[in-house]
Parts: structure tokens; C-alpha cells; sequence
């Protein structure tokens, strides 16, 4: 097989996907590990050489990568390389996956939040967006992750930081968090504020709500997540005016079909509001892989 080829390696708090790519998005192959967050670095970059080598041989590339990018669950230090994740990650601490990929295969390595690589994969995959300067990735899952495209570059903060947009608050209600807050997007959108919600309407799971064709606890349920989703858009579209609102997680594909019309009608009334197309995340569980390559194939050229 000739050209260049990248590794994309997307680090979760369960799973370890790698993929390897070649110039283009398309995937050629992949691998998922567990990751045993609990287990030291080492062990699980024991496990990660040999898939990387396996995805290499299996596609007829003799040598090393041309590049290898990391999205990782974060917070992540993305200018000295390390983990500093104790809560989803807490046998990494200080963890050098930069380093060590780099000595392992003389290649670039970079790495970046996981939530970040997620919104650089799904731009770099649509035709209509490889040109877009501004856009906001908002992930519903097991809490509300989030990424800024602000004039080409990673939104980042103080000392490089990550924003955390899913923490914006969004209602009196009292929904404490532990990020101190009370009334936070993640506290009343996210999947287990999802399901405590469904409970108290006397059902088992937020499953089994929507296993159903209609009813009044769907209507509910996705009325709130609308309001409450509509609320930190309308904050976040009169901030950052993106050209592109793309939704991912579970939780999302699950609501966003049925509440796009509510939201989309609450953010045409701000007259003040820029014209944004919302998009559903395109790329599920392997954005984070897709992004992850781009940041060394070239296809996201930005910092
Ligand atoms: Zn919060």
C-alpha cells in the first residue's frame, strides 16, 4: 500500500479506539481495547503497540505511521503531552502519552481533549464544512462535552484549558452538579438526568420512554431537554456567532430527531442571533479517531 498513513487513537474512560487512516477521512481499519482506567499508563500502552502494529501489518504498511493524533478524554496538558484526568483516567496521572508514542515510533505525535478531535472529525468529514472558521460541537452522553472552532482555531482558555460549555447555567431549577452549580446544562440534559427524569415518571429508563411510538412522558422529556438545550444555544450563538451547531452522543441521536423543530424554532426568534445550521454529528463513536488523525495527516491545519 503506498502514501502516507496515520493512526487516530481516541482514549475513553471504558474503551481505547484506534484507527488507522489514510490522507483522506476514510477509515481502513480499527481497533477497540478496554482501557482499565484503573491500571498504571504503562499497561495499557503495552496494549496499544501491539494493535497499532497489527492495524500497520494488516494493511500491507511495512514501516511506522507517518503521524499518530490522540483525543483523550480530559483534561489534557496538550502543550507538554500528559493526562491530567484523575476522575475518568485515575491510574494516569501525569501519564506522557505523547512521549511515549513519539519514542516508540519516531513519528509526530499530538495530542488533544477528546470532545476537541470529536468536532475536528466531523468537520474535516463533510465536503460543506472543510472551510468552516467557526462552529460548536455540543456531546450528550454520560455528561455534556463540548468543543469551540473559534476562527480556525481550539477554542482554549487559562493555561490552555479546556472550556467546559456543558457546566452553562440554564434554569432555577435545583439540580446540583458537582461542578457547583446548580440548574447546569449537564445537571438536566445530560443521560443520567435523563433517565432520573423518566423515572420519576414511573418509568424504568429513558429507553424505555422512547420504546414507545408517542406519549405524554416522551412529550415531557423532550420538551425540557429542548428548553433546556435552547437556552445554552441561545447563550452560546450570541457569543460565539459559529457557522455550524453539530449534536453528538447517544442522547442526542435519541431526542435531538424529535426536539429539532422546538429548538429550531426558539433560536429563530433572537433577532440578534446569526444564522447557524444545526447538524446532527454525522460519525458516532469514531469522530473522536477521525479528528484524532487529522490533527497530524494536515487535514485540520489549524492549533
Ligand atoms: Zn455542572
Amino acid at each position: 500500500m503506498s502514501g502516507k498513513h496515520y493512526i487516530g487513537i481516541d482514549i475513553g474512560g471504558s474503551k481505547i479506539a484506534i484507527g488507522l487512516f489514510g490522507k483522506d477521512p476514510g477509515m481502513l481499519g480499527k481497533v477497540v481495547l478496554p482501557t482499565c482506567a484503573t491500571e498504571p499508563f504503562g499497561h495499557a500502552f503495552a496494549r496499544m503497540v501491539p494493535a497499532i502494529d497489527r492495524l500497520c501489518t494488516g494493511h500491507g504498511l511495512g514501516g511506522m505511521p507517518d503521524g499518530i493524533g490522540i483525543g483523550c478524554t480530559g483534561p489534557v496538558d496538550v502543550r507538554r503531552g500528559l493526562v491530567r484526568n484523575p476522575y475518568t483516567l485515575p491510574g494516569w496521572p501525569d501519564a506522557p502519552l505523547v512521549e511515549a508514542f513519539a519514542s516508540r515510533y519516531g513519528c509526530p505525535v499530538r495530542l488533544e481533549n477528546d470532545a476537541d478531535t470529536a468536532l475536528i472529525g466531523e468537520l474535516v468529514s463533510r465536503e460543506e464544512c472543510r472551510k468552516v472558521k467557526n462552529a460548536l460541537m455540543l456531546t450528550f452522553g454520560t455528561g455534556v462535552g463540548s468543543a469551540v472552532l473559534r476562527s480556525g482555531a481550539i477554542l482554549r482558555g487559562e493555561d490552555f484549558s479546556h472550556p467546559e460549555l456543558g457546566h452553562l447555567l440554564v434554569s432555577e431549577a435545583v439540580s446540583s452538579c458537582y461542578c457547583g452549580g446548580s440548574g447546569c446544562l449537564e445537571s438536566l440534559a445530560s443521560g443520567p438526568a435523563l433517565h432520573e427524569a423518566a423515572r420519576e415518571l414511573g418509568f424504568a429508563s429513558l429507553d424505555e420512554v422512547f420504546a414507545r411510538p408517542s406519549g405524554e412522558a416522551r412529550s415531557r422529556l423532550v420538551g425540557a431537554w429542548a428548553l433546556h438545550v435552547t437556552r445554552a444555544l441561545w447563550a452560546l450563538v450570541a457569543t460565539l456567532s459559529p457557522e455550524v451547531v453539530l449534536f453528538g452522543g447517544g442522547v442526542a441521536d435519541c431526542l435531538y430527531p424529535h426536539a429539532k423543530d422546538i429548538i429550531t424554532q426558539g433560536l429563530s426568534s433572537g433577532v440578534f442571533l446569526p444564522p447557524t445550521r444545526v447538524k446532527k454529528a454525522m460519525h458516532g463513536n469514531d469522530a473522536g479517531m477521525v479528528g484524532a488523525a487529522a490533527l497530524v495527516s494536515g487535514l485540520f491545519p489549524f492549533s
